[in-house]
């Protein structure tokens, strides 16, 4: 039973030291309670007060782990509805599918562009989470041999499919030592499923085609010793999938144990082929843990992977590239210098536009704390001051040997004050939009 706000400030220690970040032990104690803030933000609760507020802590959603030699996929301990409210923590895994009817040539051909793809977007490498391996044969050793083909080729995580606990079994001793995700225990094999996830230390997905069932059925596996648990409400159209997995968050938040689990979505079973990226895109957003598509598809995949990073990334953090003097297209001392803020799709454009000029050049990327130039200089985070100090202690002097630099267009207001702060130099208004940089270069130099 989840505790009040009053009730777990009663076991804090009521110094109000500030070290948690919030200004008294009641404020964290009010964050605590609506599951806004993890207990180990207070270094300071005692042993016997920690093991009494372990229930009321505990994330609303189960940290799920797969593991597979030395990789790792975590999916749960997400806290609110809404990634405004504060974060979602650990982002949906994407698995391509694999059946056992294939011949070990046929998933060969088939995964090395899987395994290959990779993507760079915005500093960030985008790849394939792991492989589900599903059989369609109902033939252990069929089976056995399309996971031991897989094992082979990748090391990423995976998750083993099949309704038979026989077929299952014989998957299982394939990757002995690790940790896939079994799927799944519905109504008529919980039980033998239930033994092979406790044999084998892993977590085990639960089908069932209503919310009551499936809670029922998690309530039946936890009594059986099986505590790490992923859900499959069911649904296998766009309607029914967004409504289950919703209701499944939100009485997750509410602390209904049963519940208290991350989703998979099977997008590779959608009702029609047409909707399954659609399927895949909404799991992203709507509470997909584990997403799986029927096959590797770069032009779904790609964006699906965007869409994720886009709604996994902390809103209070933006992402961002470390300030400091980048040189693009191998720049000399008669280069120009080029000014522009540490937000990652900010630096990203300019740079690749410069790159693609052709244009050797010096980039300035000031410290905006992450944010972009008009954002940044709206909050005071991209000024004059702060440019003329980065320029000075990123030695770009030392680099070059004129004395000029060229401002972001939308920050032209800003030209005079850096005349002052940088006595001596140049300043010269560039254009506002990245896209312009290579025409404007060209005419500048
Ligand atoms: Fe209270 Fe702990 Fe926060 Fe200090 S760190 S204010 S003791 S809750």
């Amino acid at each position: 039973m989840a505790l009040t706000g009053i009730q777990i400030y009663k076991l804090l220690p009521k110094t109000n030291c500030k070290d948690c970040g919030y200004p008294t032990c009641l404020a964290f104690a009010m964050k605590l309670a609506a599951k806004q803030e993890e207990l180990s933000a207070c270094p300071h609760v005692s042993e016997a007060a920690r093991a009494e507020l372990a229930e009321s802590s505990a994330p609303p959603v189960r940290l799920i782990t797969l593991k597979a030699n030395g990789n790792e996929f975590k999916s749960g301990n997400e806290t609110v509805l809404f990634r405004h409210e504060k974060t979602f923590v650990n982002k949906p895994g994407v698995f391509v599918r694999f059946s056992d009817d294939l011949s070990p040539a046929e998933i060969q051909a088939n995964l090395a562009p899987a395994e290959a793809f990779q993507v760079n977007y915005v500093g960030i490498s985008l790849a394939l989470d792991g492989y589900a391996v599903a059989s369609v044969t109902g033939n252990p050793e069929a089976f056995a041999g399309a996971v031991a083909a897989i094992r082979n080729l990748s090391h990423k995580p995976l998750i083993l499919i099949a309704r038979d606990p026989q077929v299952m079994a014989a998957g299982l001793r394939v990757v002995d030592g690790e940790t896939p995700l079994i799927y799944a225990a519905d109504q008529d094999n919980w039980q033998s499923m239930a033994e092979l996830a406790r044999q084998h230390q892993a977590p085990l997905a639960v089908r069932a085609d209503s919310l009551e069932d499936l809670a029922g059925l998690t309530e039946k596996l936890v009594a059986a010793g099986v505590e790490d648990l992923v859900l499959d409400p069911g649904g296998r159209d766009l309607a029914t999938s967004l409504s289950r997995c919703t209701q499944i968050r939100r009485l997750a938040l509410k602390n209904f144990r049963p519940l208290g689990y991350p989703i998979i979505a099977l997008p590779a079973e959608a009702s029609t082929p047409e909707i399954e990226p659609l399927m895949a895109a909404q799991s992203v957003a709507k509470y997909g843990g584990f997403i799986v598509l029927s096959s590797f598809t770069p032009e779904l995949l790609y964006p699906l992977l965007v869409l994720r990073q886009n709604i996994y990334t902390d809103p209070q953090k933006p992402i961002q590239v470390q300030p400091g003097l980048y040189e693009i297209n191998d720049p000399g001392p008669e280069s120009p210098v080029l000014v522009t803020t540490n937000f990652s799709i900010t630096y990203f454009s300019v740079a690749n536009e410069v790159e693609g000029s052709g244009i050797p050049a010096w980039l300035v990327v000031a410290d905006a704390e992450g944010m972009s130039v008009l954002t940044a200089w709206a909050a005071g985070k991209f000024d004059a001051e702060r440019i003329a100090k980065d320029v000075r202690s990123f030695g770009v002097a030392e680099k070059v040997t004129h004395k000029r630099i060229v401002l972001p267009g939308h920050v032209a207001v800003l030209s005079g004050e850096l005349e002052e702060e940088l006595p001596g130099w140049e300043i010269r208004v560039g254009p506002r939009e990245a896209v312009d940089l290579p025409s404007f270069l060209k005419q500048a130099l």
